[in-house]
């Protein structure tokens, strides 16, 4: 017999509806959860903007602010609402139900992050409900994250995000704080040669070859040696698809590899590139008719917030009191949208959020119930630590 109660708190029913509403990125679709946030912000006296994105109907994004007195730089709240597909794996619940079972949230988005933005979203409705802040409180909900961030890349380029001093990043944690992230820098390197018979190769200029050498001298070059950073530890490297020639009797005039390195702070991309220019130099000064070219596929900063900033103190002081335990700063090495706003609008920003990092993109994906609402208990905590009058 129903209670007429709901069977979850405030975070977890906002959390469910826009599990339920398919935002699967191909094709995207998150038109219809902006819009439902932007409801919710809107009736609690946010400023709205929304901005179609790639012109297509379906797509939007929003930033809303709240108006503080202006005193201190405002505090920007982050997340996504694209969702990958569910894959091959069967699921044993289905994916945009929105089903509740053992005090758990199911559904694709469910953890990765609509609880999250759900919980930032409820935060951000107590916060609009409180004493006036001493600065603004912006709501970032983007689309197209789960394709290398290229939503907040675009929205980040509208005159929307003055006045801002950090930001928190609400991908899931565990409701752990995390203050660094590696960087991720990828290159399409195109080796061009010249073809000829298989059985004359002096005849031509073996790309495939060119490409084999360059690969051997990078990854012996690498710095995956360097002092692991304290939180990060090394940057990596991976060769992820390679591909060139086109018949065995063939000299290759053709061979493309594409490079994935993830970096640390001190380790800078422009650096990198020019070691690699250098060393493209010297593989086509001992292979002749060999040249190259360089095409950057994503180029984003590893970023840290130092662990004793404002920022970082307002949110294990938030944790603290919420959770009850010290919380231990840490890092990730994969990237967020902190790798746009950090840069992009020179703030520190922090990764916080409900859900397990490990249930990102599997089936079956969940998230506690009670973690959600200590979420947004935390969002509330920090930003009142942040921009509250004193
Ligand atoms: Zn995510």
């Amino acid at each position: 017999m129903s209670t007429g109660e709901s069977p979850c708190g405030p975070v977890g029913e906002l959390a469910r509806r826009l599990v339920r509403i398919d935002t699967t990125n191909p094709p995207g679709n998150e038109r219809p959860a902006v819009g439902l946030l932007a409801g919710i912000l809107g009736g609690a006296g946010f400023e709205i903007e929304t901005r179609s994105y790639l012109d297509s109907a379906e797509r939007t994004q929003l930033v809303a602010r709240l108006r503080g007195t202006g005193s201190r730089p405002g505090v920007l709240f982050s997340g996504h609402v694209d969702v990958v597909p569910p894959g091959n794996v069967p699921w044993s619940v289905p994916p945009f139900a929105g089903e509740l079972r053992n005090g758990r949230l199911y559904g694709r988005g469910s953890c990765d992050m609509k609880g999250g933005v759900a919980a930032l979203v409820v935060a951000a409705t107590r916060l609009a409900a409180g004493r006036k802040l001493e600065g603004d409180l912006v709501v970032a909900v983007t689309a197209d994250e789960e394709r290398n961030c290229l939503g907040a890349e675009a929205l980040v380029e509208e005159p929307l995000f003055e006045g801002l001093g950090s930001a928190i990043v609400a991908e899931p944690t565990s409701l752990g704080l995390y203050v660094a992230e590696k960087g991720a820098f990828w290159l399409e390197i195109t080796a061009l040669g010249k073809t000829a018979h298989g059985s004359m190769p002096h005849l031509g200029a073996n790309a495939v070859a060119a490409v084999a050498e360059l690969l051997v001298q990078w990854e012996r070059q690498y710095p995956s040696d360097a002092a692991p950073h304290p939180l990060l530890g090394s940057p990596t490297l991976t060769a992820g698809v390679i591909q060139g020639g086109v018949k065995v009797n063939v000299v290759p005039d053709r061979c493309a590899v594409q490079l994935d390195m993830r970096t640390v702070p001190g380790v800078e991309h422009s650096w990198l590139r020019a070691e690699m220019d250098t060393l493209l130099a010297e593989i086509s000064g001992a292979r002749p008719g060999i040249r190259w070219g360089v095409a950057t596929l994503s180029d984003r900063p590893a970023v840290e917030c130092p662990a004793d900033s404002p920022l970082a103190r307002a949110l294990s002081g938030a944790i603290r009191q919420v959770k009850g335990e010290e919380p231990q700063p840490r890092g990730v090495p994969y990237c967020t949208e902190a790798c746009i706003w950090v840069p992009r609008l020179g703030i520190p920003a922090v990764i916080c959020g409900p859900g397990e990092p490990g249930m990102c993109h599997q089936p079956d994906e969940f998230v506690d119930l009670k973690e959600l609402e200590l979420a947004a208990e935390i969002y509330t905590r920090a930003v009142e630590g942040l921009l509250a009058a004193a």
